[in-house]
Protein backbone atom coordinates (compact mmCIF):
# COMPACT_ATOMS: atom_id res chain seq x y z
CA UNK A 1 0.00 0.00 0.00
CA UNK A 2 1.42 3.36 -1.38
CA UNK A 3 0.33 6.93 -1.32
CA UNK A 4 1.92 8.40 -4.56
CA UNK A 5 2.41 12.13 -5.34
CA UNK A 6 3.26 13.40 -8.68
CA UNK A 7 2.28 15.92 -11.21
CA UNK A 8 0.67 14.88 -14.17
CA UNK A 9 2.34 13.05 -16.97
CA UNK A 10 0.80 15.01 -20.20
CA UNK A 11 1.11 18.20 -21.42
CA UNK A 12 -1.16 20.60 -21.42
CA UNK A 13 -4.37 20.99 -19.40
CA UNK A 14 -8.03 19.06 -20.41
CA UNK A 15 -11.00 20.66 -18.46
CA UNK A 16 -8.79 22.83 -15.51
CA UNK A 17 -9.59 22.29 -11.52
CA UNK A 18 -8.87 26.15 -11.46
CA UNK A 19 -9.04 29.57 -13.11
CA UNK A 20 -6.34 31.94 -12.88
CA UNK A 21 -4.41 34.15 -10.36
CA UNK A 22 -6.46 37.46 -11.21
CA UNK A 23 -9.67 35.23 -10.10
CA UNK A 24 -8.26 34.96 -6.61
CA UNK A 25 -7.10 38.55 -6.55
CA UNK A 26 -11.03 39.69 -7.40
CA UNK A 27 -12.33 37.46 -4.79
CA UNK A 28 -10.21 38.69 -1.88
CA UNK A 29 -11.06 42.43 -3.24
CA UNK A 30 -14.78 42.03 -2.94
CA UNK A 31 -13.92 40.93 1.03
CA UNK A 32 -13.02 44.69 1.94
CA UNK A 33 -15.55 47.13 2.24
CA UNK A 34 -15.64 50.31 0.18
CA UNK A 35 -13.18 48.67 -2.20
CA UNK A 36 -13.82 47.82 -5.91
CA UNK A 37 -10.83 46.43 -8.23
CA UNK A 38 -9.68 47.30 -11.37
CA UNK A 39 -9.00 44.17 -13.65
CA UNK A 40 -6.06 45.52 -16.02
CA UNK A 41 -6.54 43.46 -18.66
CA UNK A 42 -9.45 42.34 -21.40
CA UNK A 43 -12.94 42.64 -20.01
CA UNK A 44 -13.23 38.54 -19.91
CA UNK A 45 -10.71 38.56 -17.44
CA UNK A 46 -13.50 40.48 -14.90
CA UNK A 47 -16.53 39.15 -17.26
CA UNK A 48 -16.08 35.77 -16.31
CA UNK A 49 -14.79 35.55 -12.85
CA UNK A 50 -17.38 37.45 -11.80
CA UNK A 51 -20.35 35.44 -13.41
CA UNK A 52 -18.50 32.53 -11.53
CA UNK A 53 -19.06 34.62 -8.17
CA UNK A 54 -22.68 35.59 -9.46
CA UNK A 55 -23.16 32.18 -9.97
CA UNK A 56 -22.02 30.70 -6.87
CA UNK A 57 -23.54 33.00 -4.89
CA UNK A 58 -26.84 34.12 -6.53
CA UNK A 59 -25.30 37.83 -6.39
CA UNK A 60 -24.23 40.92 -7.66
CA UNK A 61 -20.97 41.99 -7.50
CA UNK A 62 -18.63 45.46 -8.19
CA UNK A 63 -15.44 45.15 -10.28
CA UNK A 64 -13.93 46.84 -12.78
CA UNK A 65 -11.54 46.17 -16.17
CA UNK A 66 -9.69 48.77 -18.07
CA UNK A 67 -10.95 47.31 -20.84
CA UNK A 68 -7.74 46.60 -22.82
CA UNK A 69 -7.61 46.58 -26.64
CA UNK A 70 -5.61 45.74 -29.70
CA UNK A 71 -3.72 49.16 -29.56
CA UNK A 72 -3.15 48.73 -25.49
CA UNK A 73 -2.39 45.24 -25.74
CA UNK A 74 1.07 46.10 -28.30
CA UNK A 75 1.96 49.68 -27.08
CA UNK A 76 0.73 49.51 -23.45
CA UNK A 77 -2.02 50.61 -21.69
CA UNK A 78 -1.27 52.43 -18.42
CA UNK A 79 -3.08 55.29 -19.56
CA UNK A 80 -6.17 53.42 -19.11
CA UNK A 81 -5.57 52.37 -15.35
CA UNK A 82 -5.08 55.99 -14.71
CA UNK A 83 -8.78 56.82 -16.49
CA UNK A 84 -10.46 53.96 -14.88
CA UNK A 85 -9.50 55.03 -11.62
CA UNK A 86 -10.58 58.43 -12.05
CA UNK A 87 -13.64 57.25 -13.44
CA UNK A 88 -14.41 54.90 -10.65
CA UNK A 89 -13.58 57.27 -7.35
CA UNK A 90 -15.60 59.84 -9.31
CA UNK A 91 -18.43 56.84 -10.11
CA UNK A 92 -18.39 56.01 -6.41
CA UNK A 93 -17.86 58.78 -3.67
CA UNK A 94 -17.72 55.97 -0.89
CA UNK A 95 -14.24 53.60 -2.82
CA UNK A 96 -11.44 54.11 -0.78
CA UNK A 97 -9.45 51.02 -1.75
CA UNK A 98 -8.46 49.81 -5.48
CA UNK A 99 -6.33 47.47 -6.06
CA UNK A 100 -5.07 47.28 -9.45
CA UNK A 101 -4.76 43.59 -10.17
CA UNK A 102 -2.77 42.32 -13.39
CA UNK A 103 -3.27 39.68 -15.94
CA UNK A 104 -1.53 37.14 -18.23
CA UNK A 105 -1.70 39.93 -21.42
CA UNK A 106 -0.64 43.54 -18.84
CA UNK A 107 2.56 41.32 -17.41
CA UNK A 108 3.52 39.70 -20.32
CA UNK A 109 3.53 43.32 -21.64
CA UNK A 110 5.02 44.88 -18.76
CA UNK A 111 2.67 46.97 -17.92
CA UNK A 112 4.36 49.17 -15.32
CA UNK A 113 1.34 49.17 -12.63
CA UNK A 114 3.81 50.00 -9.82
CA UNK A 115 4.62 53.27 -11.64
CA UNK A 116 0.71 53.76 -12.24
CA UNK A 117 -0.04 54.36 -8.71
CA UNK A 118 3.37 55.69 -8.02
CA UNK A 119 2.03 58.54 -11.00
CA UNK A 120 -1.52 58.80 -9.29
CA UNK A 121 -0.56 59.11 -5.91
CA UNK A 122 1.43 62.00 -6.68
CA UNK A 123 -0.70 63.54 -9.17
CA UNK A 124 -4.63 62.43 -10.05
CA UNK A 125 -5.04 62.01 -5.83
CA UNK A 126 -3.16 65.03 -4.47
CA UNK A 127 -4.89 67.55 -7.40
CA UNK A 128 -8.43 66.05 -7.90
CA UNK A 129 -8.88 63.93 -4.80
CA UNK A 130 -7.02 65.78 -2.27
CA UNK A 131 -8.65 65.24 1.18
CA UNK A 132 -10.11 61.95 -0.08
CA UNK A 133 -8.66 58.87 1.76
CA UNK A 134 -7.62 56.59 -1.35
CA UNK A 135 -5.69 53.72 -1.38
CA UNK A 136 -4.41 51.85 -4.71
CA UNK A 137 -2.59 48.92 -4.40
CA UNK A 138 -1.02 47.14 -7.29
CA UNK A 139 -1.45 43.56 -7.50
CA UNK A 140 0.40 41.45 -9.42
CA UNK A 141 -1.29 38.43 -10.72
CA UNK A 142 0.15 36.84 -13.97
CA UNK A 143 -2.06 34.37 -14.94
CA UNK A 144 0.97 31.99 -16.72
CA UNK A 145 1.90 30.63 -13.39
CA UNK A 146 -0.35 30.07 -9.73
CA UNK A 147 -3.76 29.43 -9.91
CA UNK A 148 -6.85 31.12 -8.82
CA UNK A 149 -5.89 30.00 -4.96
CA UNK A 150 -2.23 31.60 -5.33
CA UNK A 151 -3.64 34.71 -7.08
CA UNK A 152 -5.81 34.69 -3.46
CA UNK A 153 -2.80 34.15 -1.21
CA UNK A 154 -0.62 37.04 -3.09
CA UNK A 155 -3.39 39.48 -3.18
CA UNK A 156 -4.17 38.78 0.87
CA UNK A 157 -0.58 39.05 1.63
CA UNK A 158 -0.32 42.42 -0.75
CA UNK A 159 -3.41 44.19 1.33
CA UNK A 160 -2.10 42.93 4.80
CA UNK A 161 1.17 44.43 4.00
CA UNK A 162 0.03 47.45 2.43
CA UNK A 163 -2.03 48.58 5.68
CA UNK A 164 -1.07 47.07 8.75
CA UNK A 165 0.78 49.13 11.14
CA UNK A 166 1.82 48.88 14.76
CA UNK A 167 -0.05 50.96 16.85
CA UNK A 168 -0.90 49.23 20.20
CA UNK A 169 -2.23 46.07 21.36
CA UNK A 170 -5.61 45.87 20.59
CA UNK A 171 -6.34 42.46 22.36
CA UNK A 172 -7.92 40.60 19.07
CA UNK A 173 -6.80 37.14 16.97
CA UNK A 174 -6.38 37.73 13.22
CA UNK A 175 -8.32 34.64 11.63
CA UNK A 176 -7.52 34.52 7.85
CA UNK A 177 -10.56 32.50 6.84
CA UNK A 178 -8.95 31.47 2.65
CA UNK A 179 -11.26 30.88 0.26
CA UNK A 180 -14.36 29.75 2.39
CA UNK A 181 -17.98 30.23 1.98
CA UNK A 182 -20.43 32.90 3.96
CA UNK A 183 -21.87 29.33 6.23
CA UNK A 184 -18.17 28.81 7.10
CA UNK A 185 -17.59 32.29 8.13
CA UNK A 186 -21.03 32.06 10.41
CA UNK A 187 -19.96 29.33 11.68
CA UNK A 188 -16.28 30.31 12.54
CA UNK A 189 -17.49 32.99 14.01
CA UNK A 190 -19.98 30.63 16.28
CA UNK A 191 -17.27 29.11 17.38
CA UNK A 192 -14.98 32.07 18.47
CA UNK A 193 -18.45 33.60 20.37
CA UNK A 194 -18.61 30.72 22.08
CA UNK A 195 -14.69 31.10 23.20
CA UNK A 196 -15.35 34.79 24.07
CA UNK A 197 -12.90 35.42 21.35
CA UNK A 198 -12.76 38.87 19.96
CA UNK A 199 -11.27 38.52 16.39
CA UNK A 200 -10.73 40.34 12.99
CA UNK A 201 -12.34 37.89 10.22
CA UNK A 202 -10.34 39.09 7.41
CA UNK A 203 -11.62 39.24 4.00
CA UNK A 204 -14.88 38.65 5.73
CA UNK A 205 -17.30 37.50 3.13
CA UNK A 206 -20.40 36.46 5.16
CA UNK A 207 -22.52 38.83 3.82
CA UNK A 208 -21.87 37.40 0.57
CA UNK A 209 -25.45 35.87 1.22
CA UNK A 210 -27.25 39.26 1.05
CA UNK A 211 -31.00 39.80 1.19
CA UNK A 212 -33.77 41.16 -1.23
CA UNK A 213 -34.71 44.20 0.59
CA UNK A 214 -37.85 46.51 0.45
CA UNK A 215 -35.60 49.29 -1.19
CA UNK A 216 -34.35 47.19 -4.03
CA UNK A 217 -31.58 44.62 -4.65
CA UNK A 218 -28.37 44.12 -2.43
CA UNK A 219 -24.92 44.11 -3.74
CA UNK A 220 -22.63 41.78 -1.83
CA UNK A 221 -19.35 42.89 -1.02
CA UNK A 222 -17.09 41.79 2.27
CA UNK A 223 -17.26 43.39 5.47
CA UNK A 224 -13.08 43.69 6.35
CA UNK A 225 -12.77 47.31 6.78
CA UNK A 226 -9.38 49.46 6.77
CA UNK A 227 -9.25 49.55 10.34
CA UNK A 228 -9.87 45.98 10.40
CA UNK A 229 -6.31 45.57 8.11
CA UNK A 230 -4.25 47.93 9.69
CA UNK A 231 -5.18 46.55 12.96
CA UNK A 232 -3.75 43.44 11.97
CA UNK A 233 -0.05 44.66 13.40
CA UNK A 234 -1.35 44.93 17.09
CA UNK A 235 -3.16 41.05 17.55
CA UNK A 236 -2.31 39.18 19.71
CA UNK A 237 -1.96 36.30 17.19
CA UNK A 238 -2.66 35.23 13.44
CA UNK A 239 -4.63 31.87 12.85
CA UNK A 240 -4.51 31.56 8.65
CA UNK A 241 -6.52 28.71 8.62
CA UNK A 242 -5.46 27.64 5.49
CA UNK A 243 -1.61 27.08 4.21
CA UNK A 244 -2.65 27.94 0.73
CA UNK A 245 -4.89 31.14 1.28
CA UNK A 246 -3.60 33.45 3.32
CA UNK A 247 -0.63 31.75 4.16
CA UNK A 248 2.32 34.25 3.20
CA UNK A 249 0.11 37.02 5.12
CA UNK A 250 0.19 35.01 8.78
CA UNK A 251 3.82 34.68 8.09
CA UNK A 252 4.39 38.24 6.90
CA UNK A 253 2.49 39.87 10.42
CA UNK A 254 5.15 37.46 12.16
CA UNK A 255 8.13 38.43 10.20
CA UNK A 256 7.47 42.56 10.24
CA UNK A 257 5.27 42.55 13.58
CA UNK A 258 6.07 39.82 15.94
CA UNK A 259 2.55 38.44 15.68
CA UNK A 260 2.79 34.74 17.00
CA UNK A 261 1.27 32.47 14.37
CA UNK A 262 -0.45 29.51 13.12
CA UNK A 263 -1.11 28.20 10.29
CA UNK A 264 -3.63 25.52 9.58
CA UNK A 265 -5.22 22.98 9.67
CA UNK A 266 -8.27 23.79 7.60
CA UNK A 267 -10.68 22.56 10.29
CA UNK A 268 -12.52 20.50 8.16
CA UNK A 269 -13.91 17.57 10.11
CA UNK A 270 -13.79 16.88 14.11
CA UNK A 271 -9.77 16.37 15.12
CA UNK A 272 -9.02 19.43 12.50
CA UNK A 273 -11.91 21.63 14.41
CA UNK A 274 -10.58 20.22 17.59
CA UNK A 275 -6.84 21.56 17.01
CA UNK A 276 -8.63 24.65 15.57
CA UNK A 277 -9.80 25.30 19.19
CA UNK A 278 -6.99 24.17 20.88
CA UNK A 279 -4.73 26.47 18.66
CA UNK A 280 -7.39 29.91 19.07
CA UNK A 281 -7.05 28.32 23.07
CA UNK A 282 -3.41 28.57 22.61
CA UNK A 283 -2.73 32.22 21.72
CA UNK A 284 -5.82 33.69 23.70
CA UNK A 285 -5.91 31.76 26.86
CA UNK A 286 -9.41 31.11 26.61
CA UNK A 287 -10.69 27.80 27.50
CA UNK A 288 -13.10 25.65 24.87
CA UNK A 289 -16.13 25.66 27.08
CA UNK A 290 -18.68 23.09 27.98
CA UNK A 291 -20.82 24.08 25.15
CA UNK A 292 -18.72 23.25 22.39
CA UNK A 293 -17.74 19.87 23.83
CA UNK A 294 -21.70 19.04 23.66
CA UNK A 295 -21.95 20.58 19.78
CA UNK A 296 -18.61 17.68 19.81
CA UNK A 297 -20.69 15.17 20.92
CA UNK A 298 -23.58 15.89 18.52
CA UNK A 299 -21.33 16.01 15.51
CA UNK A 300 -19.37 12.20 16.74
CA UNK A 301 -23.00 11.31 17.19
CA UNK A 302 -24.03 11.60 13.69
CA UNK A 303 -20.63 10.92 12.54
CA UNK A 304 -20.77 7.44 14.53
CA UNK A 305 -24.53 6.70 13.01
CA UNK A 306 -22.69 6.43 9.53
CA UNK A 307 -19.39 5.95 9.68
CA UNK A 308 -18.80 2.24 9.95
CA UNK A 309 -22.33 1.08 8.39
CA UNK A 310 -22.20 2.97 5.13
CA UNK A 311 -19.04 4.78 4.87
CA UNK A 312 -16.49 1.74 5.33
CA UNK A 313 -13.90 1.51 2.06
CA UNK A 314 -16.21 3.71 0.02
CA UNK A 315 -13.61 4.94 -2.34
CA UNK A 316 -13.53 8.75 -2.81
CA UNK A 317 -11.92 11.01 -5.38
CA UNK A 318 -11.63 14.18 -4.70
CA UNK A 319 -10.59 17.76 -6.60
CA UNK A 320 -10.62 21.17 -6.01
CA UNK A 321 -8.30 23.79 -4.08
CA UNK A 322 -5.62 22.01 -2.13
CA UNK A 323 -6.35 22.74 1.36
CA UNK A 324 -10.16 21.84 1.05
CA UNK A 325 -8.71 18.48 -0.47
CA UNK A 326 -6.58 17.47 2.01
CA UNK A 327 -9.29 18.59 4.79
CA UNK A 328 -11.38 16.72 2.93
CA UNK A 329 -9.09 13.12 2.38
CA UNK A 330 -8.44 13.52 6.05
CA UNK A 331 -11.93 13.86 7.08
CA UNK A 332 -12.89 10.83 4.46
CA UNK A 333 -10.00 8.69 6.47
CA UNK A 334 -11.87 9.54 9.68
CA UNK A 335 -14.84 8.15 8.57
CA UNK A 336 -13.62 4.95 7.32
CA UNK A 337 -13.36 6.01 3.73
CA UNK A 338 -10.55 5.65 1.08
CA UNK A 339 -9.78 8.79 -0.76
CA UNK A 340 -7.91 7.33 -2.92
CA UNK A 341 -7.66 10.29 -5.94
CA UNK A 342 -6.47 13.91 -4.60
CA UNK A 343 -6.95 16.13 -7.80
CA UNK A 344 -4.48 19.57 -7.07
CA UNK A 345 -5.09 22.16 -9.90
CA UNK A 346 -2.09 24.11 -10.11
CA UNK A 347 1.68 24.10 -10.31
CA UNK A 348 2.86 24.75 -7.04
CA UNK A 349 5.88 22.82 -6.38
CA UNK A 350 5.96 22.64 -2.51
CA UNK A 351 2.95 20.24 -2.32
CA UNK A 352 4.85 17.38 -1.65
CA UNK A 353 6.83 19.00 1.72
CA UNK A 354 2.94 19.87 2.73
CA UNK A 355 3.45 18.02 6.38
CA UNK A 356 -0.25 16.97 5.96
CA UNK A 357 0.19 15.71 2.52
CA UNK A 358 3.70 13.76 4.51
CA UNK A 359 1.31 12.52 6.88
CA UNK A 360 -0.92 10.38 4.44
CA UNK A 361 2.21 9.06 2.75
CA UNK A 362 3.27 7.85 6.05
CA UNK A 363 -0.05 6.54 7.65
CA UNK A 364 -2.40 5.39 4.35
CA UNK A 365 -3.24 1.59 4.67
CA UNK A 366 -4.53 1.40 0.56
CA UNK A 367 -3.54 3.09 -2.72
CA UNK A 368 -3.94 6.35 -3.19
CA UNK A 369 -2.70 9.23 -6.03
CA UNK A 370 -2.39 12.55 -5.39
CA UNK A 371 -1.97 14.16 -8.51
CA UNK A 372 -0.09 17.69 -8.80
CA UNK A 373 -1.07 20.18 -11.46
CA UNK A 374 -4.04 18.27 -12.34
CA UNK A 375 -6.95 18.34 -14.29
CA UNK A 376 -10.34 16.70 -14.45
CA UNK A 377 -9.14 14.72 -17.52
CA UNK A 378 -7.14 13.05 -14.80
CA UNK A 379 -10.32 12.19 -13.60
CA UNK A 380 -12.42 10.66 -16.16
CA UNK A 381 -9.33 9.32 -17.96
CA UNK A 382 -9.14 7.22 -14.95
CA UNK A 383 -12.63 5.70 -14.71
CA UNK A 384 -13.11 5.08 -18.25
CA UNK A 385 -9.78 3.99 -19.74
CA UNK A 386 -8.04 2.60 -16.42
CA UNK A 387 -10.51 0.74 -14.40
CA UNK A 388 -10.68 3.31 -11.90
CA UNK A 389 -13.73 2.06 -9.78
CA UNK A 390 -15.36 4.59 -6.90
CA UNK A 391 -18.02 5.70 -4.73
CA UNK A 392 -18.03 8.64 -4.58
CA UNK A 393 -16.62 12.50 -5.97
CA UNK A 394 -16.45 15.33 -4.12
CA UNK A 395 -15.63 18.58 -5.84
CA UNK A 396 -17.11 21.87 -7.33
CA UNK A 397 -19.44 21.77 -10.33
CA UNK A 398 -17.28 22.30 -13.18
CA UNK A 399 -16.89 18.33 -12.65
CA UNK A 400 -20.48 17.44 -12.27
CA UNK A 401 -20.38 15.76 -15.98
CA UNK A 402 -17.36 13.16 -14.78
CA UNK A 403 -20.07 12.34 -12.47
CA UNK A 404 -23.29 12.55 -14.77
CA UNK A 405 -21.28 10.75 -17.38
CA UNK A 406 -20.38 7.99 -14.93
CA UNK A 407 -23.23 7.51 -13.07
CA UNK A 408 -20.91 8.13 -9.95
CA UNK A 409 -22.73 9.79 -6.95
CA UNK A 410 -20.88 13.50 -6.10
CA UNK A 411 -21.71 15.74 -3.40
CA UNK A 412 -20.83 19.04 -4.74
CA UNK A 413 -18.28 20.77 -2.40
CA UNK A 414 -15.67 23.62 -2.83
CA UNK A 415 -15.72 26.62 -5.67
CA UNK A 416 -17.86 27.10 -7.91
CA UNK A 417 -20.97 25.83 -7.15
CA UNK A 418 -23.71 26.52 -8.92
CA UNK A 419 -25.67 23.10 -9.47
CA UNK A 420 -27.16 22.95 -6.35
CA UNK A 421 -28.91 25.09 -4.07
CA UNK A 422 -28.16 27.12 -1.26
CA UNK A 423 -24.57 25.42 -1.09
CA UNK A 424 -23.14 28.43 -0.06
CA UNK A 425 -25.21 29.01 3.11
CA UNK A 426 -23.93 25.82 4.70
CA UNK A 427 -20.15 25.48 6.60
CA UNK A 428 -18.04 22.67 6.13
CA UNK A 429 -15.64 23.53 8.74
CA UNK A 430 -16.33 23.07 12.30
CA UNK A 431 -18.39 20.16 13.71
CA UNK A 432 -21.68 21.75 12.38
CA UNK A 433 -19.67 21.46 8.69
CA UNK A 434 -18.15 17.89 9.63
CA UNK A 435 -22.42 17.03 10.78
CA UNK A 436 -23.71 18.85 7.27
CA UNK A 437 -20.34 17.26 4.97
CA UNK A 438 -21.43 14.01 6.65
CA UNK A 439 -24.80 13.69 6.01
CA UNK A 440 -24.74 14.94 2.60
CA UNK A 441 -22.31 12.41 1.48
CA UNK A 442 -24.85 9.40 3.64
CA UNK A 443 -27.71 10.96 1.54
CA UNK A 444 -26.27 11.23 -1.64
CA UNK A 445 -25.05 7.43 -1.64
CA UNK A 446 -28.69 6.53 0.01
CA UNK A 447 -30.37 8.37 -3.44
CA UNK A 448 -27.60 5.99 -5.33
CA UNK A 449 -28.49 3.09 -3.85
CA UNK A 450 -31.68 3.66 -4.56
CA UNK A 451 -31.67 4.51 -8.30
CA UNK A 452 -29.90 2.03 -8.56
CA UNK A 453 -31.19 -1.13 -6.69
CA UNK A 454 -27.92 -1.79 -4.89
CA UNK A 455 -29.35 -3.06 -1.34
CA UNK A 456 -31.50 -0.09 -1.14
CA UNK A 457 -33.75 -2.34 1.05
CA UNK A 458 -30.59 -1.79 3.72
CA UNK A 459 -32.39 2.02 4.63
CA UNK A 460 -35.91 0.35 5.87
CA UNK A 461 -34.14 -1.14 8.42
CA UNK A 462 -31.19 1.47 9.61
S1 LIG B 1 -6.06 33.64 -18.41
FE1 LIG B 1 -5.39 35.74 -18.84
S2 LIG B 1 -6.91 36.46 -20.34
FE2 LIG B 1 -7.79 34.67 -19.39
S3 LIG B 1 -9.04 35.47 -17.71
FE3 LIG B 1 -7.03 34.95 -16.87
S4 LIG B 1 -5.87 36.84 -16.94
FE4 LIG B 1 -7.64 37.11 -18.32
Amino acid sequence: MFCEVKPKERAGVINPIFTCQPCGAQYASIGIKDCIGIVHGGQGCVMFVRLLFSQHFKESFEIASSSLHEDGAVFGATHRVEEAVDVLLMRYPHVKVIPIISTCATEVIGDDIDGVVLKLNNGLLKEKYAGREVHLISLHTPSFKGSMVSGYDVAVKDFVSHFAKKDKPNGKLNLITGWVNPGDVTELKHLLAAMQVEATVLFEIENFDSPLMPDGNHVSHGDTTIADLTGTADALGTIALNRYEGGQAATYLEREFDIPTIIGPTPIGIRNTDTFLQNVKKLTGKPIPESLVWERGLALDALTDLAHMFFADKKVAIYGNADLVIGLAEFCIDLEMKPVLLLLGDDNTSYPNDPRIKALQENVDFNMEIIMNADLWELENRIKNEGLELDLILGHSKGRFVAIDNNIPMVRVGFPTYDRAGLYRHPVVGYAGATWLAEQMANTLFTDMEYKKNKEWVLNVW
